[in-house]
């Protein structure tokens, strides 16, 4: 009896790209085609931009936590696991599960969506001290955090340390930052109503960037109104500075400020998942160098795109610009690169990726919000109509956009709720808590397990 093999294809990560990818293959080609396998430490796939909205309690963790099994029709093998080293020439990718078991997955073609982790610098007391915005984790760790510093502050009969715990500095003026800063800032500006002992005034937010501008890609004007909205808020914006360093329970700006603080959350920027170094392969700024067919050239049948690669513009004339790292380009790419492995597969001609941005939303809570749809400047509702409507549409499956709006529609109504869930009582959830930057293999490990295994 012959036993027909088939050619196996391993995708890297569930998220925009990774699940985008993966739902087209399933789609699009036959089950007698390929074996499909994902890989990843969740069976969900995160919809990051609604994050800061989980960390202001507007929405419910699992609101954005797209279930990748809701479906009987997913045929994906999932791998519950992180991979930490791929071997380019054994067709190896090496993966740690999450029982903490080792295993060598061969393929025939992988596709590597891994994603970014915060980009950290070398501040003293950064990763010890500061909170990331990341994970569904962090999001969550950092609510039950600000409620408690409410609930401490309120306790505590010392002047300086009532100051310090009502104080919040938030580091990186993109969306991620400025979002958290404004979601975050309305939660305690509603409740602090529910803790009559404490003096609203007492209140800080501080949002600070080395950049001159905040989100520069929503242009001057839009920028601006952005700034606005954020200052009569009551956030506190300094521009051109960044943190000198990060103590327990005090930051110190680079302009020589000392804030007493409790809270430091760290946004400013992403770097590429450290899997990517594993390659041994060019990069750009860590990400992966591949062709604008997202393959790896010398490499065929090995893919990467998303926040992990560096996939050329081609929407853009600028010589050598790559795809900057969002949703929209993660989302259209993981469904152009399912494409190209179908035809590699049949030994069709890949096509390259070409995607013109679609614009910004940017929403910063409650009414206020600043969008750039196709270039069109919206502020106010129209620009939160615009902001939620996206999200909202873009969600994956239905069962997630019911809860979201349900969650949108309980907050209109009922406003914050300010209970904290008992999360910190022992863990310090710092980002080095979270970004497992040193899981991964060196090459050389590497090459020792593919050829032992
Ligand atoms: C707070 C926040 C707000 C944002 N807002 C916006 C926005 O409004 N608009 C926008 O366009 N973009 C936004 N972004 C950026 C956007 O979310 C990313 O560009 C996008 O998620 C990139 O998609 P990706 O698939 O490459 O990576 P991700 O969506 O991050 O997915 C990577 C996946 O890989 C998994 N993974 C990581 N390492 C491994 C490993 N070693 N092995 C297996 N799996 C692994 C991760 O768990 C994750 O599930 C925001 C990001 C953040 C953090």
């Amino acid at each position: 009896m012959d036993i027909v093999v088939r050619p196996k294809i391993l995708v890297v990560g569930a998220g925009f790209a990774g699940v985008g990818c993966v739902r087209r293959l399933e789609r699009k080609l036959g089950s007698d085609e390929a074996d499909l396998a994902l890989v990843t430490p969740f069976s969900y796939q995160l919809y990051l931009p609604l994050l800061p909205q989980v960390a202001s309690g507007v929405l419910t963790p699992q609101s954005i936590a797209v279930s990748l099994r809701r479906s009987r029709k997913y045929r994906t093998r999932i791998i519950p696991g992180g991979a930490i080293g791929v071997d380019l020439k054994a067709k190896v990718c090496v993966v740690r599960k999450i029982t903490g078991e080792i295993v060598n997955e061969r393929y025939d073609h992988i596709v590597l969506a891994p994603g970014s982790v915060t980009r950290t610098f070398d501040i003293p007391g950064l990763t010890d001290h500061a909170r990331g915005m990341k994970t569904l984790a962090e999001a969550a760790y950092l609510r039950d955090h600000v409620i408690s510093q409410l609930d401490l502050a309120d306790a505590s009969q010392d002047e300086a340390e009532r100051a310090a715990r009502l104080q919040f500095v938030v580091v990186g003026g993109g969306y991620a930052g400025t979002e958290t800063a404004a979601c975050l800032r309305r939660l305690t500006q509603n409740a602090v109503k529910r803790y009559p002992r404490l003096d609203p005034k007492l209140i800080k937010w501080h949002l600070i960037d080395i950049a001159p501008k905040l989100m520069p890609e929503l242009g001057d004007k839009l920028g601006q109104s952005a700034q606005e909205i954020l200052r009569k808020r009551g956030i506190d914006i300094s521009l051109g500075v960044s943190i000198a360093k990060a103590g327990p329970d005090e930051v110190t700006f680079t302009d020589g400020r000392v804030v007493p603080t409790h809270t430091l959350i760290w946004t400013a920027g992403v770097a590429a998942s450290p899997l990517m170094a594993t390659l041994g392969a060019e990069t750009v700024k860590g990400r992966l160098a591949v062709s604008s067919e997202m393959s790896l050239p010398g490499h065929p049948g090995v893919f990467a795109l998303g926040d992990a690669a560096a996939v050329p513009d081609e929407a853009k004339d600028t010589e050598g610009a790559i795809c900057p790292p969002t949703a929209q380009h993660a989302m259209r790419q993981g469904k152009h690169v399912a494409d190209n492995v179908i035809a590699s597969l049949r030994g069709q001609p890949m096509t390259p990726y070409v995607h013109k941005d679609l614009g910004l939303v940017v929403d910063l809570g409650g009414l206020d919000a600043v969008s750039k749809p196709l270039g069109v400047e919206l502020r106010g509702l129209p620009a939160q109509v615009v902001a939620r409507g996206y999200h909202w549409s873009a969600l994956r499956t239905n069962v997630a956009k019911v809860r979201v709006a349900t969650n949108w529609a309980l907050n209109a109504v009922a406003g914050h709720d300010f209970v904290g869930t008992g999360l910190l009582s022992r863990s310090s959830a710092k980002l080095r808590d979270f970004e497992h930057t040193n899981a991964y293999l060196t090459p050389e490990q590497i090459r020792e397990r593919t050829e032992n295994g």
